[in-house]
């Protein structure tokens, strides 16, 4: 069976996406936005340029992919379900749609019954008055549409609250969420096949720094197994109201024993980097594999293992060499904040991943 899969996107996600499909026979292509750097999937397989070309076009274009699969949240609805019409896609365009916007993404899980954090939806200056005297403070203002890692977000505090009323400009499409003081992040990542076969990988927990993920330690250390079996719960919920296909990403808050969902990522995702070493199958791989109509492959882990991003900063293989430390460089240009590459870490002990972890980190930031 040799299938081609086309994927929207060309940054790290589709690159690792292809470098794991490739192996397996699979061939690639890319649509990417006229802005988009395709640096990434450079040599992977034909990146199109997306101008106006109608969704027959951009079928042969792409080169008539067996099924088209995504690397990011902010996709063309409308244009996927045209292609839909065509061949596959996975995850469907239902599912796309539901985590696309984060007002649809809260009213889905509410009605899943899965918890979130308090919320209202923003659309004016009566809206945003409302929520300030609603809500807890700091509140996180986050866009509808196309916020990620902190991108497009406000936190509004009992002192910025009056300036923050006047910087934020209408019509405009916002929510805003209560502050969740939450003693950890962690997420769950699970694959589904097109036969509905379900696998999960080791609940991660994570750390963000300006609202970006800069650390994860796999498994979550001390995580109860309720909270396991319940974050496993939600996510097989989400998964099969759905009918989800391909990898999906839960984040989530936790405080005491208490989950609370932030959103998910309906594709592969950061904070499963680490599965490129420490279990047999990663995220990557088991993406294809689940659009592909293949079984899932295994995940279970060994060792402990811990992902540190390199964020606007690089390092040579020789600064952070260790028999048990995997540097991954995606190959883009460097600039401030970029997701830049990651370096994966085995070790025997959590403690000996958080040392580990916190060793590198100083390697990599220091001198900037
Ligand atoms: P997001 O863009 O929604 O993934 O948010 C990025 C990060 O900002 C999260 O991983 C948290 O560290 C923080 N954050 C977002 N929303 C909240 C919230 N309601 N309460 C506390 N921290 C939050």
């Amino acid at each position: 069976m040799s299938l081609h899969i086309a994927i929207v996107g060309s940054g790290q996600l589709a690159q690792m996406m292809a470098q794991s499909g490739r192996p397996m026979g699979f061939t690639f292509s890319f649509l990417a936005e006229q802005t988009d750097d395709i640096t990434c999937v450079k040599g992977l397989g034909d990146t199109i340029i997306r101008t106006d070309q109608t969704p027959h076009t951009l079928f042969s274009q792409l080169g008539e992919p067996d099924v088209i699969t995504v690397e990011k949240e902010h996709v063309d609805i409308e244009l996927l379900t045209a292609l839909s019409k065509l061949t596959n896609v996975a995850p469907n365009t239902r599912a796309l749609e539901a985590f696309k916007n984060r007002h649809s993404e809260k009213a889905f899980l509410q009605k899943q019954q899965i918890p979130i954090a308090d919320y209202a939806v923003v659309t004016d200056k009566a809206s945003l008055e409302h929520a300030i005297s609603t809500l807890q403070k700091p509140i996180f203002l986050k866009t509808q549409e196309e916020g990620y890692d902190g991108y497009n977000q406000f936190k509004i505090t009992e002192d910025n609250q009056h300036t923050i009323t006047q910087e934020i400009t209408f019509p405009g499409a916002w929510v805003a969420e209560s502050f969740v003081a939450f003693d950890r992040e962690i997420s769950f990542l699970a694959a589904r096949n097109t036969k509905g076969d379900i696998t999960f990988y080791p609940c991660v927990e994570n750390e963000h720094h300006n609202g970006t993920l800069i650390k994860s330690i796999a498994p979550a250390p001390n995580l109860p197994d309720a909270i396991n079996k319940e974050g496993q719960t939600y996510l097989k919920r989400v998964c099969e109201t759905l009918d989800y296909v391909g990898l999906v990403c839960m984040e989530c808050f936790l405080i005491d024993d208490k989950l609370i969902i932030n959103e998910i990522a309906p594709r592969v995702h950061n904070s499963g980097h680490w599965t490129s070493k420490g279990v047999p199958t990663s995220q990557f791989e088991n993406h294809i594999r689940a659009i592909s109509g293949l079984t899932l492959g295994n995940t279970e882990q060994t060792l402990p293992c811990g992902m540190l991003n390199l964020l606007g900063v690089t390092v040579t293989a020789r600064q952070v060499e260790g028999a048990n430390n995997f540097l991954t460089l995606y190959g883009k240009a460097t600039k401030p904040k970029r997701k830049l590459g990651h370096i994966t870490v085995m070790t025997h002990s959590q403690a000996e991943t958080k040392t580990e972890l916190a060793r590198l980190h100083t390697i990599a930031y220091s001198p900037y």
